[in-house]
């Protein structure tokens, strides 16, 4: 069985791309230091407890496993938090991923699926965003990610890695079997404020700028759900295998839904209501992303199969309701 090292595998987007490995016939091993994963979402494979930025984590972990290929969803992810100590986003994102390469490198492992994201497109003049739109981050953390995507474009020149970087847009949902959510400390997202909303975990959700120019006044986003980004990866993984050549790729569903909209979803899949208040602006939010995905349905095969933002709300809701992680 291949084994893929999945670093990062104990995060949301990370562990359900362990269980679409497994489903897929790999072996997934997942590398990650537990400081934003849980261990109880690994559940498809071993867990090494380590850091990307040990070296000798690293080479003890590639010396045992001898990975085929790594999938790469290890880093920091809050973009507010990258505004304030930008270099602790260099320091994890850049500097954790070069030792990676490095070790990729040495042992001689040269497939890697990387996680990137639509914040490396910055606020775009034109929608949707295909791959050819040019790349301009408006915070560190889409500048780590864009920085990412060209050193793994020249460490291929030079060390014959390739590679496919996975841009996500707004990843939602949970496993459809409730095995796996989302957990992050402190949530910032969206659809989980919502659904804390409407289930008393916080008083009410704020929207951050209700004066866009888009219909409702509020952004929209191109929700995609996480299983789906995972089966993503699996098809990354394969195009890679069948010895294809390093490509960028968007996934979104291409339909943008607003802040508003996401809201009254929320409440219709909950039957709660939520309290809303309106707020300022968050920094750096661009008024409307949605993605034009075309290049990874042609070229990968990928066919989301939850592409309906009251699917992505429910599996999210039946997550929070029944079975959280524990509370550390
Ligand atoms: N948002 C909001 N209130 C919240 C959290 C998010 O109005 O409590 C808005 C945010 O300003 C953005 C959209 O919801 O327009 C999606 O934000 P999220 O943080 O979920 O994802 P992002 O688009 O930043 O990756």
């Amino acid at each position: 069985m291949d084994v893929i090292l999945v670093t990062g595998g104990a995060g949301f987007i990370g562990s359900h791309a362990c269980k679409a490995l497994a489903r897929a016939g790999y072996q997934p091993v997942v590398f990650d230091n537990l400081e934003r994963g849980h261990a109880e979402a690994v559940k498809w494979g071993p867990l090494e407890h380590a850091d990307l930025r040990n070296d000798e984590d690293l080479k003890r972990i590639f010396e045992k496993w001898r990975p085929s290929a790594v999938m790469h969803f290890a880093a920091y992810a809050y973009v507010g938090e990258s505004n304030l100590d930008p270099l602790k986003y260099y320091e994890n994102n850049i500097g954790g991923m070069t030792k990676l390469l490095r070790a990729c490198i040495r042992f001689g492992c040269e497939k890697l699926v990387f996680s990137s994201s639509c914040a490396t497109y910055g606020t775009p003049d034109t929608l949707p965003l295909t791959e050819k739109t040019p790349q301009q981050p408006v915070n560190p953390y889409g500048y780590t990610k864009l920085v990412a995507e060209r050193m793994l474009n020249e460490v291929e020149r030079a060390h014959g890695i390739r590679h496919v970087s996975l841009r996500y847009f707004n990843a939602s949902g949970a496993d459809p079997d409730g095995e796996l959510g989302e957990a992050h400390d402190p949530e910032t997202h969206l659809i989980p404020l919502a659904l804390f909303a409407a289930m008393g975990r916080v008083p009410s959700i704020k929207i951050f700028g209700n004066d866009y120019a888009t219909p409702d006044g509020t952004c929209i986003r191109d929700f995609v759900h996480v299983s789906d980004l995972a089966d993503a990866h699996v098809a990354a993984l394969d195009w890679l295998g069948r010895g294809n050549a390093s490509h960028s790729f968007n996934l979104g569903n291409g339909r943008g839904f607003s802040v508003a909209e996401v809201i009254r979803t929320s409440e219709r899949i909950t039957g709660l209501p939520i309290k809303v208040e309106n707020a300022s602006r968050r920094p750096g939010d661009p008024p409307k992303l949605v993605s034009d995905s075309t290049k990874a349905r042609t070229l990968l095969k990928w066919k989301p199969r939850f592409p309906d933002l009251p699917d992505q709300v429910e599996h999210a809701w039946n997550w929070y309701k029944n079975s959280v992680y524990p509370v550390r």
